[in-house]
Parts: structure tokens; C-alpha cells; sequence
């Protein structure tokens, strides 16, 4: 998608440790048009799969989830990433190691929202070694959903997450695909 790769050139910050910061439109202040485009986008990509839940952790996927699920119009479901009082005890539940973080945290999802007759959009902001989405793809095993496929603003291609992911049979679709970075130089994938 040309806009996500301006964007990234123009306003992304490649910071130490393959990080890359996308604060100013994706991650703390939100691009509001950018954000539609990418709903529009995955609406193009998915439509007539039949999706009926998109599925996504808290807290950074939770904006292009929501944008993606007003396009499909259907109810967008965050996982926790604690066990809050919000969230009782009938959950499904899996670990999740944080790329970012570099720690293993537990992800949750009331057994009430994601349904055995669901079929699922997994959607999140960026996809590194693929710890997010695997998590994703547990929980909708766990609850014996459909996993559709997956929808990504920003894949590190270099990383390999995604394409360990395709070659286990998922479809990831990634907005921009960056195949390497360094500061002042971010190569897309062709
Ligand atoms: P993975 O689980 O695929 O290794 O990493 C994906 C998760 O880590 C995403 O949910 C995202 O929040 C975070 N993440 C991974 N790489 C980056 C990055 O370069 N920049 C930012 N802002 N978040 C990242």
C-alpha cells in the first residue's frame, strides 16, 4: 500500500534493536485518513471471506482493527493482556513472548466473544517474529473459530514471522512490507 510506505519513509524512526517507531501516525497520534485507507484497504483484500469477528491484542492493534471492522461491519474483539476485573474467569488464555519487551506475558479473550461459528480477521499494527498472531491463532483454536487470515500494517520481512506463518498455511497480508532497514534506508519488499 503506497500511502503506509510514504508514510514510514517520510515520518518512521528505525531505532536500535530492528525496532521501528511510528509514533506520529500509527502508534501514540493516529492518522485518522491513513487509518481509513488501510480499513478500505483490507476490506479489498478480504472482502467475500465471510468474516464475522476481527480479532486483535491491546493495545497498538486496537485502532486498525476497529477501522477494519466499521469496513466489514462486524464487532472487533481486543485479546487482554492481563487477567482484569473486567474479564472473568471463563476465558481462553495463551503466552505470548513481546518482541518489544522482550518479556512473556498472558493474553485472554472471554469465552462469550469468540464463538466456535466465528470466522476471523486476525489484525494488528506490526508483525516481527509472528508471537502476536501465533497467540492469536491459539486463542481461536482454543474456541474452535475459523482463522480467515491476517491483516498487517507493517511486516519486517527480515524477521521471518510472516513467512513461517504463510508457509503453516495462514494468509498474512501486509500493508508494506519492509524487507531491511537501517537508519535512512528502508527497502519494501518488491
Ligand atoms: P511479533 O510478535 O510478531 O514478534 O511482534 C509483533 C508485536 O510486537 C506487535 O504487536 C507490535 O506491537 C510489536 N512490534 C514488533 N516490532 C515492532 C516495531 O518495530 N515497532 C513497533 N512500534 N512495534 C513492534
Amino acid at each position: 500500500m503506497q500511502l503506509m510506505e510514504e508514510m514510514i519513509l517520510t515520518h518512521g524512526k528505525v531505532l536500535p534493536g530492528n525496532i521501528l517507531k511510528v509514533g506520529s501516525f500509527l502508534n501514540q497520534q493516529i492518522d485518522t485518513r491513513l487509518l481509513r485507507k488501510c480499513g478500505e484497504e483490507i476490506l479489498r483484500l478480504f472482502s467475500g471471506c465471510g468474516i464475522t469477528k476481527v480479532l486483535t491484542i491491546e493495545a497498538s492493534g486496537i485502532a486498525l482493527a476497529t477501522a477494519t471492522g466499521l469496513e466489514l461491519d462486524v464487532p472487533v474483539i481486543f485479546a487482554k493482556k492481563h487477567i482484569t476485573s473486567n474479564v472473568d474467569g471463563d476465558v481462553y488464555s495463551t503466552t505470548v513472548h513481546s518482541f518489544t519487551h522482550n518479556t512473556d506475558y498472558s493474553v485472554v479473550v472471554s469465552r462469550d466473544y469468540l464463538l466456535p461459528t466465528d470466522k476471523v480477521l486476525l489484525v494488528d499494527d506490526f508483525l516481527a517474529n509472528g508471537a502476536a498472531l501465533r497467540g492469536l491463532v491459539a486463542l481461536c483454536a482454543q474456541a474452535n473459530a475459523q482463522v480467515v487470515g491476517a491483516a498487517i500494517a507493517i511486516e519486517k520481512c527480515f524477521q521471518g514471522g510472516g513467512d513461517a506463518l504463510r508457509a503453516s498455511g495462514l494468509r498474512v497480508e501486509s500493508l508494506a512490507e519492509i524487507e531491511s532497514m537501517e537508519a535512512g534506508n528502508i527497502i519494501f519488499r518488491s
